[in-house]
């Protein structure tokens, strides 16, 4: 820390004064002693066998010129005194530079932090008000984000429930208008209006499942569940759904149960997007192919895969993003809401693992990676990151 002239003649000065003061305190008590020994022929007659006892040294010298050794003995508690004030002040000067800049950053500086080194436990506090900043300034960019990622929420909630809605009330007032032409028609603009009404229950739905999944500490209903088991009863409840769309789903386990613990009703829901999104978006496709299998010792790993359209490049480290849809499946009428993903991921997040995606040679594979015990969390692979 850099003293200022004004500091440094304030420090001299303070020296100057205590050095004065100190001098004719030293006078004083010198007065005042050779005073008490000249009136006082008893204490003379004292001294003087004291002096007389005392030898010093192996050639026992005697103690003659206590004068001496009482005023150096003066000179190093003066000098003591004198260094103690100047720290002492010195001290204060530290304090009051790490005022000012404590008020520099609190007056909105948040970029500035105390730059001077400190000696001893001052520079600890030097260190943990920087900490402190940058911990604040952290907070206070979390917040903004969070603060702006709820305004995207609300924008994005917006516009997708404002797009059916638009279509529902224009067929509504085509039909209070009685501008249709036959029963036909009547008919298709309520199916139509109908449809909308669905896709807008469907992503509010799906954003109630969101926040629901997102919020911190989220309860978890954990049982025992056999994976090999759940795909078996995966395949029979989409058989039908996937046969409609011209493919066949098949499941392949392991040959023993593969018990994991987790929440059953939340694990279904990942599946059932995952499933469902092949479903939707594996259209030219033939197949989706499920597996589950024990990865890495402590975790089982469970293959959504459907052959058909590739994702693109560069949506793939996209597609979990709240909103986010692929070019192209904005336009089709598939009625996602660019949601489904991004609950499966908290899920399996909650759960302690992780989602991978792969999607080459006309093959689209989701990966979910869970751990066996709850509890225990799973560490993305650094490729994947
Ligand atoms: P959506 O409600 O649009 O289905 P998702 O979050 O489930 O939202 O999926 C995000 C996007 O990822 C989809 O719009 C789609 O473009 C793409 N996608 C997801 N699964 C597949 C898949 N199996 N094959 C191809 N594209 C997929």
């Amino acid at each position: 820390m850099k003293l200022t002239g004004r500091e440094k003649t304030e420090l001299f000065l303070e020296g100057i004064v205590t050095v004065i003061l100190l001098l004719m305190l030293n006078l004083s008590i010198i007065i005042l002693i050779n005073q008490s020994i000249h009136t006082n022929p008893g204490l003379r007659d004292g001294i003087f066998i004291i002096k007389k006892s005392i030898l010093i040294g192996p050639d026992h010298y005697h103690l003659w010129s206590w004068e001496n050794i009482f005023i150096t003995l003066m000179l190093v508690f003066d000098a003591a005194v004198v260094y103690w004030r100047l720290i002492r002040r010195y001290h204060q000067m530290q304090l009051r530079h790490i005022i000012s800049e404590l008020h520099y950053i609190a007056n909105g500086h948040l970029d500035h932090r105390i730059g001077f080194k400190l000696k001893g436990n001052t520079q600890s506090v030097v260190e943990s008000i920087n900490a402190l900043v940058d911990s604040v300034i952290k907070s206070m960019n979390e917040e903004r984000a969070i603060e702006s990622s709820k305004d995207e929420l609300i924008t994005n909630v917006s516009h997708d429930l404002r797009t059916p809605l638009t279509s529902i009330l224009g067929y509504l007032g085509l039909i209070q208008d009685k501008q249709y032409k036959s029963q036909e028609d009547l008919l298709k603009f309520t199916q139509i209006a109908y449809l909308k009404a669905k896709q807008m229950k469907s992503l509010v739905d799906n954003l109630f499942e969101y926040t629901k999944v997102k919020q911190t500490g989220t309860p978890l209903s954990i049982n025992r569940i056999d994976l090999s088991q759940m795909m078996e009863q995966l395949v029979a409840s989409f058989e039908l759904e996937a046969g409609k769309n011209g493919l066949q789903i098949s499941a392949q386990g392991t040959d023993q149960p593969l018990y994991i613990e987790a929440d059953a009703e939340k694990l279904g829901r990942v599946f059932n997007n995952l499933i469902s999104n092949a479903i939707k978006y594996g259209k030219g496709g033939k197949h989706i192919y499920l597996t589950c299998q024990v990865g890495q010792p402590n975790e089982a790993v469970v293959h959504v895969a459907n052959d058909g359209p590739e994702i693109p490049k560069q949506s793939l480290n996209q597609i979990f993003e709240r909103f986010y849809r692929v070019e192209g499946s904005r336009n089709k009428d598939t009625g996602g809401s660019g949601l489904g993903l991004a609950i499966a991921q908290s899920i399996v997040d909650l759960h302690g693992g992780y989602i991978a995606v792969t999607s080459e040679n006309q093959l689209t594979t989701f990966a979910v990676h869970l751990p066996f015990k709850h509890g225990d969390r799973l560490s993305r692979p650094d490729d994947l990151k």
